[in-house]
């Protein structure tokens, strides 16, 4: 009984020191144009979960902003020269000029200071804000500070709505944004809004590709994809490619604006790269598998394939996912036929039907046997921003008998996808119809585009089993996906 309060004792601090470490945190320093804004005032400045959050009025005052406080609805209204910026207390979306944000935390409250992400700082002001974790201190260079004399910014911290002060610069309107990166199959995609138009450099010791987009910036919904730290940088997990050494992005300059991804690799190499395009948004993929069917611009790379004419409707992202891989088996057939593989076939013979489609660009999760986490499946479909995303399975059951094919959804938008879906894919195997169903699957779950999870057919029955492992029955199915697809998308 000692011991256990003895380890109460120390659960109980572990609790409390969090917050001690809070009240204690008066010595941060904020730096605007190297003037400390801080001097001589105890500033918070917070670390929620990863994200460093910086009191919002100081530093939005100083620049030159009005800044409202709402007491009773907590909310900011930040404006200047026509622009309107809206926040709330607890919420994670913000309003700049009447369009939705989403911010990697929602604003805080703390000792009378509303505290937000500092990248939304950065981004909303066209600012560069570093973090220096060690030194506890914020550093803010706005655009005009950076290019030449740096003199002449910032107001003193008592005018009152000031004019002459450093203000976002013009560009901030049309800045292309950075939604989300994944590397898979050996390509590296990255997914963007905006009308900016990727380079691609090779260069050698160490070999690396280099891709730059110019007047760029990540958008929030990419920091809530993938890591990016307070100086906005980060990198992509690519171990298991053995090209690859490693995959680095980083906000590279902020004047200009620039979004700078490497692929550090192994050893020289060829490579396709393409960019599709949309009239909103746009995909920029470097294949280091170099195959064709990419309309691969060669190892240069400075062309684009510009397979649908600017102004249609634009293409749709497909991302197709292959249940289990690799260590991952998923069911075994009753003849000892692994589903991955199975699964693995149907989705690659969807793909290579999905890349004859003028407006439909494909992702997969996995293209070979390798093994992904549930959540990093999600992750390639949320981070691109896919409009549907199909999960290949085939089902199993403790009862021999038991077969036929289903389709499940779990989110009610996703509802209508799966019926068309089923209703194609139930042609495709002839297996008796168990429905569409609603199902608790974390893909279909977490993903924020319609989603299905297809059961094709059962592996624990020997007849489904042999019919799942024909070519047949793989290029029905794979057929059938490509259909259900286009009829829900309104493809014909
Ligand atoms: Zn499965």
């Amino acid at each position: 009984m000692k011991k256990l309060s003895f380890m109460l004792l120390v659960l109980l601090f572990v609790f409390i020191m969090p917050e001690n470490g809070h009240a204690a945190s008066g010595n941060n320093k904020i730096f605007l144009d190297g003037k400390e804004l801080t001097a001589g005032q105890s500033v918070p400045v917070e670390n929620v979960n990863g994200t460093i959050m910086v009191p919002l009025r100081m530093i939005v005052e100083n620049l030159g902003y009005k800044v409202e406080w709402n007491q009773s609805a907590k909310t900011v209204t930040i404006k200047q020269e026509g622009k309107v910026i809206k926040l709330s207390v607890g919420q994670k979306t913000a309003s700049v000029d009447g369009n939705t944000v989403i911010l990697t935390e929602a604003p805080v409250l703390k000792t009378d200071t509303s505290l937000v992400p500092i990248r939304f700082i950065s981004e909303q002001f066209g600012l560069l804000v570093e973090w220096d974790n060690k030194e506890k201190t914020v550093t803010i260079t706005s655009p005009a500070a950076s290019s030449d004399s740096g003199s002449s910014t910032g107001s003193n911290s008592s005018g009152e709505g000031t004019s002459t002060v450093t203000s976002p610069p013009d560009s901030a309107d049309n800045l292309t944004m950075v939604n989300g990166v994944s590397f898979s199959g050996n390509q590296l995609i990255i997914a963007m809004d905006g009308s900016s138009e990727p380079k691609i450099s090779v260069l050698n010791n160490p070999d690396r590709i280099v891709v730059d987009i110019p007047n760029a910036t990540f958008s929030d919904a990419f920091g809530s994809g993938q890591s990016l730290d307070p100086n906005l940088q980060g990198k992509l997990d690519a171990t298991e490619y053995p090209d690859v050494k490693e995959i680095r992005y980083s906000l590279f300059s902020s004047n200009p604006y620039t979004v700078r991804f490497v692929i550090q690799l192994n050893y020289s190499k060829d490579f396709g790269y393409s960019t599709s395009v949309d009239s909103t948004s746009k995909l920029a993929i470097v294949d280091l598998n170099a195959i064709g069917g990419l309309a691969a611009a060669g190892s240069t790379g400075t062309t684009n394939d510009t397979t649908v004419p600017p102004g249609s409707n634009g293409k749709k992202l497909i991302v197709l996912d292959a249940g289990h891989g690799a260590k991952d088996s998923g069911a075994i057939g009753v003849t000892g036929k692994y589903e991955k593989n199975f699964n693995l076939a149907v989705v690659l013979k969807a793909q290579a039907l999905l890349k004859k489609e003028a407006n439909i660009d494909v992702v997969l999760t996995r293209s070979d046997d390798t093994f992904l986490e549930l959540k990093d499946r999600v992750a390639i479909a949320n981070n691109l921003n896919a409009d549907l995303f199909v999960s290949v399975h085939a089902n199993s059951s403790s009862t021999s008998v038991a077969s036929g094919t289903e389709t499940y959804f779990k989110r009610d938008e996703s509802k209508a996808f799966a019926k068309v879906m089923h209703k194609y894919l139930v042609q495709a195997t002839g297996l008796s119809d168990r429905g569409v169903q609603y199902g608790n699957f974390h893909v279909i779950r977490e993903t924020k585009m319609p989603a299905v999870l297809l059961e094709v057919g059962y592996l624990s029955n020997k007849k489904d089993e042999a019919l799942l492992f024909t070519n047949d029955l793989q290029d029905r199915v794979a057929a059938s996906i490509v259909s259900g697809i286009k009829e829900y998308l309104g493809i014909s």
